[in-house]
């Protein structure tokens, strides 16, 4: 009953065409992918350009992050959630743990980005997840409710049927070492409790959760399999267009 969805996560690599050409080339290749939602997330300046050569596809487009600000003004290096809409954006990353550990982003700041994401009638996929250190200190599930608490304050019953949430552990991004996936399955369950708990029973079980981290073709099928494993948000495996659309038909 929960659509699965497939997103890449572009980060910082790719000139607006090389952007468009990886866009082009997949397209043909996961026009079929019926079973799931298909998610690319280019570079800012390249928004503009891929949205407009996927119009009419199945492919959706997501920035990487947006501005905590609702309103347009005097902020410098910021992008708008709803200027990426306007670029042709329907989704957007919020709280990528890039972000948190390099430019210092705090829940308290993720948490103003997704409201701003959904004013602007954007679907944010919100990224938590623990480090090594974490998970290694046993702490990792108190760091994982903390995100989806701080990350979750204040919307409104009708704005959580909107978000994805993307569960990323930051030793298993850009390592090679992917969770197991029991060891996702372990936390995607944790993830759906505590929204259960602290939001809405009901909603929970539709809430879709990805999992991120050295997904490749390989090892998707597996993660996929698991009861509350809704989807993938990919990297590096994103970057080639035929790698990612293996990921995106995977084995079901
Ligand atoms: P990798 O797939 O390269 O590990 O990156 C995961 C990620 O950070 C997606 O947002």
């Amino acid at each position: 009953m929960r659509r699965p969805v497939i997103a890449g996560n572009w980060k910082m690599h790719k000139f607006i065409a090389d952007s468009v050409a990886t866009a082009l080339a997949l397209k043909p290749l996961v026009a079929n992918a019926n079973h799931c939602e298909v998610i690319i997330a280019p570079v800012f300046t390249a928004i503009k350009s891929v949205a407009d050569r996927l119009e009419g596809s199945n492919i959706k487009i997501a920035g990487q992050d947006c501005a905590p600000e609702k309103k347009h003004g005097a902020h410098t290096g910021e992008v708008a959630a709803d200027m990426l809409r306007d670029a042709g954006a329907s989704y957007v990353i919020v709280g990528h743990s890039e972000r948190r550990q390099h430019y210092a982003e705090t829940d308290t700041m993720i948490n103003r980005k997704m409201h701003a994401a959904i004013a602007a009638g954007l679907i944010p996929i919100l990224c938590i997840g623990e480090t090594l250190a974490q998970r290694e200190a046993g702490i990792a599930e108190r760091v994982v409710r903390g995100q989806i608490e701080g990350g979750l304050r204040e919307l409104t019953a009708s704005d959580l049927e909107h978000i994805i949430i993307a569960y990323e552990p930051v030793w298993a991004i850009g390592t090679g070492r992917t969770a197991t996936p029991e060891q996702a399955q372990q936390m995607h369950s944790f993830i759906r409790r505590v929204f259960a708990e602290k939001f809405d029973e009901e909603a929970s079980r539709r809430l879709r959760i990805l999992y991120g981290g050295s997904v490749r073709p390989d090892n998707i099928a597996g993660l996929m399999a698991q009861p509350d494993i809704d989807g993938a948000l990919v990297g590096g495996a994103s970057l080639e267009a035929e790698t990612f659309a293996r990921i995106v038909n995977y084995d079901r």
